[in-house]
């Protein structure tokens, strides 16, 4: 059976206690989370009673108020969100905002539910939580199946429960409720900027680069628009559906217009199994299944969509030179073994897709301060974050022959333990 959630995030985790010989206390920084709560949300849904378990774990604060989402998923367990809470202490130390890291998530599926459903949950999870969260405690934003609306319904019920005007207590909000230009994108450009850093300093060129995405979500298919854009040559894109894929080049544009009809990629060519033979061959396109991108002939390979989706069997097969992981935990951790042997770069989660946290963290400053950011600021701004970042990870993977997670990992945890009085 393949390894949970948390002790992939240790696998990781040991590795740098060796590299940087910390101490069993300091090693218990990144082991064991400040806090875990659990409650129990009772709710009618689906015209049912339904008791939901739902977490928010408070893994570390030493360099700021916990940050970080909350997913509305079934395998959203206690295992996956302590895991999640742990990363997001990391991404943000890898990317030097101040804030700690946290998350939340409630063990229910979602899809098929209503929006009046959804509400019921989201006002029951913020009252539940709300004498955990706060501006300068803990700053929820959105995850796996939550956005921006849910952020406001939830910022509404944690006002009326605290009597307080309290925007910066979540992020990732509509911008009339002080939401920021550029959240919605900030994963997908921030990646797609780290990617850049690495492209130049490789001496490499876009204009030769093919790349295939896995998941057509916010993500997935911001980021194919992004690198299209740029002169990225995209040969393969997938959805839960299945992939469709052309040597030739896809233009995600097209894809994005299928998508908001609410249809699957592959709609484009199939209808059910039978798939317009004629079409695939004049446009030069093989559909297959979701996971068929992955092992693709790319030079980029980007998962955006489930983690643990690059297994030890994937990664035997894979033919990219580089995988940017804008999903959470994409590569499990003996797979991340076996593509560092085959010299495979993994530009990594807690810098891949740091963009998004890096945004909510100028959103929570802007409520703090009573500002406000245009788009090309903040886009501007994330720019030099993430290049720095990059810049940094970079440069210490070179100087100790390790990974560039690793050497994220490393980073953030200097940094943390520089900021936390942990008793050797
Ligand atoms: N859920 C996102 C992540 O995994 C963003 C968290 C945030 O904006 O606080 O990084």
């Amino acid at each position: 059976m393949a390894k949970k959630a948390f002790d992939q995030y240790r696998a990781h985790v040991d590795v740098v206690v060796a590299l940087l010989g910390l101490s069993p206390a300091e090693a218990k920084v990144f082991t064991e989370p400040n806090r875990v709560i659990e409650k129990i949300l009772k709710v009618t849904i689906g015209g049912e009673e339904r008791e939901l378990s739902a977490y928010r774990v408070q893994f570390n604060n030493a360099r700021g108020p916990y940050k970080g989402g909350i997913r509305f998923h079934p395998g959203a367990d206690l295992d996956e969100v302590k895991s999640l809470a742990a990363m997001m202490a990391i991404k943000c130390a890898v990317v030097d905002i101040p804030m700690g890291g946290g998350k939340g998530g409630v063990t229910f599926d979602p899809k098929g539910l209503s929006k009046p459903d959804i509400e019921t949950v989201s006002r029951a999870f913020a009252r539940a939580f709300a004498t955990d969260l706060g501006p300068l405690k803990d700053v929820p934003a959105p995850d796996v199946y939550t956005n921006g609306e849910i952020m406001a319904i939830m910022l509404d019920e944690y006002e009326k429960v605290t009597g307080t005007k309290a925007p910066a207590t979540f992020t990732g909000k509509p911008i009339e409720l002080g939401g920021i230009p550029g959240r919605d994108t900030a994963t997908a450009l921030g990646g797609v900027f780290v990617l850049e850093a690495y492209v130049s300093e490789h001496g490499l060129d876009s204009k030769n680069l093919r790349v295939a995405i896995h998941g057509f979500g916010n993500a997935g298919a911001t980021a194919a628009t992004l690198l299209y854009e740029r002169g990225y040559k995209i040969v393969g894109l997938s959805d839960s559906k299945g992939a469709v894929m052309s040597a030739r080049g896809l233009d995600p544009m097209k894809f994005q217009e299928v998508k908001n009809q609410n249809k699957s990629l592959r709609d484009m060519y199939c209808q059910g199994s039978v798939c317009d033979e004629g079409l695939l061959e004049r446009e030069s396109v093989v559909v297959g299944d979701p996971n068929a991108v992955l092992a693709m002939d790319a030079d980029i390979i980007i998962p955006a969509a489930l983690d643990g989706v690059i297994t030890n069997e994937v990664a035997e097969e894979m033919h990219a030179k580089i995988i940017l992981e804008l999903a959470n935990g994409p590569v499990t951790a003996e797979a991340d073994t076996i593509l560092e042997k085959r010299g495979i770069d993994i530009i990594p989660d807690v810098l891949a897709n740091a963009g998004g946290v890096t945004v909510s963290y100028f959103e929570w400053e802007q409520n703090i301060k009573g500002t406000t950011m245009t788009r090309e600021e903040v886009n501007e701004r994330l720019k030099q974050v993430m290049a720095k970042a990059w810049q940094s990870v970079s440069k210490f993977a070179k100087e100790h022959h390790i990974t560039y997670r690793t050497a994220a990992f490393a980073l953030a945890a200097k940094r943390i333990l520089a900021a936390s009085l942990t008793k050797k």
